[in-house]
């Protein structure tokens, strides 16, 4: 699969995070602004929608 950028909006805090597919899927990874994890069920929503968007 290919690694895309993408743009997902922290549906906690609402930053903005550019970076690769990859990055938002990889366990442990979490919002620079807010430190949720990205494993949670909103914010994996948010990268799939944008993923799709991409
Ligand atoms: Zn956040």
């Amino acid at each position: 699969m290919e690694d895309k950028t993408i743009t997902v909006t922290c549906p906690k805090c609402g930053i903005k995070i550019t970076n690769t597919v990859s990055w938002f899927k990889k366990p442990g990874s979490c919002c620079p602004g807010c430190q949720l994890r990205l494993s949670t069920e909103r914010f994996r929503r948010a990268i799939e929608a944008a993923e799709q968007a991409a």
